[in-house]
This record gives structure tokens, C-alpha cells and sequence, in this order.
């Protein structure tokens, strides 16, 4: 999203980091996924599947409804692009999957229009949760 250079002195190693262990994990079930037939979507307004990645601070600040300490902010979390839910539901039903990756969802109910995936699990240690 451009981020990494406008934001430049807020993505620190470790943020890189973060983000490449957790775009291995969410590749490693967007291919579980396509497998069962489940395809993610492009947003065709902005043509990437990712409708939100890493957040600077400032950019977190201005998302309605964004948690103060997101795990968007370290790299941990990302949503994809899934406007009918398809990706949703798919993960509602391979939880395992996600166990086994190390991956956790918020709720379907939640996100609506996207999928949140994060790498680390929220305090609940829930596989899906309540933001
Ligand atoms: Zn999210």
C-alpha cells in the first residue's frame, strides 16, 4: 500500500518481520483454501486483496473502530478483501487448518466485507474471536 515509504521511520525490523511470518502463514491457508475451491478476491476499486495491512500509528489512529494496540500496528494482523463471506465461512469451517498454521480470525459477524487473520492469539486464546 505504499506505506513502508511514506511511513518509513515507523516500520521497524521487527514489524518486517512480523509481516513476513504472517504473510507465509495466511499464503500457506489461501492455499488450503483454493484447494477446496475457494479462491481470494481482488477489490477491483483498489485491485489488491488486502483491504488493510500494516498500520503506522497514524494510520490506526484515523481507522473507526481500531483497536489502540491492533495487532495491525506490528504486522500480526492483516484483513483480506471478502465481501460475501465466502472466506469467512470457509474458515469458520477449517478451524484445524488454522491451528495448525497459526493463524486466529475475529468473528465472521465482526467483518463484515473482510477477513481479519492475525498470528498471534488474542487474550481469549480463542481460534475465532470478539474484537
Ligand atoms: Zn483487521
Amino acid at each position: 500500500m505504499g506505506r513502508d515509504v511514506e511511513f518509513k521511520k515507523d516500520l521497524t525490523d521487527e514489524i518486517k518481520k512480523n509481516a513476513d511470518d504472517l504473510i507465509v502463514k495466511v499464503n500457506q491457508l489461501l492455499l488450503r483454501a483454493k484447494v477446496s475451491g475457494i479462491e481470494c478476491e481482488c477489490n477491483p476499486d483498489t485491485g489488491t486483496s488486502v483491504s488493510s495491512g500494516w498500520r503506522p500509528p497514524a494510520v490506526n489512529k484515523a481507522v473507526p473502530g481500531a483497536a489502540i494496540r491492533s495487532n495491525h500496528m506490528t504486522g500480526k494482523a492483516i484483513d483480506l478483501y471478502d465481501p460475501e463471506g465466502v472466506l469467512d465461512n470457509w474458515c469458520m469451517s477449517h478451524q484445524g487448518a488454522m491451528a495448525e498454521i497459526g493463524l486466529w480470525m475475529e468473528h465472521p459477524s465482526a467483518t463484515k466485507g473482510w477477513c481479519h487473520l492475525q498470528s498471534v492469539p488474542p487474550r481469549s486464546g480463542n481460534r475465532v474471536f470478539y474484537p
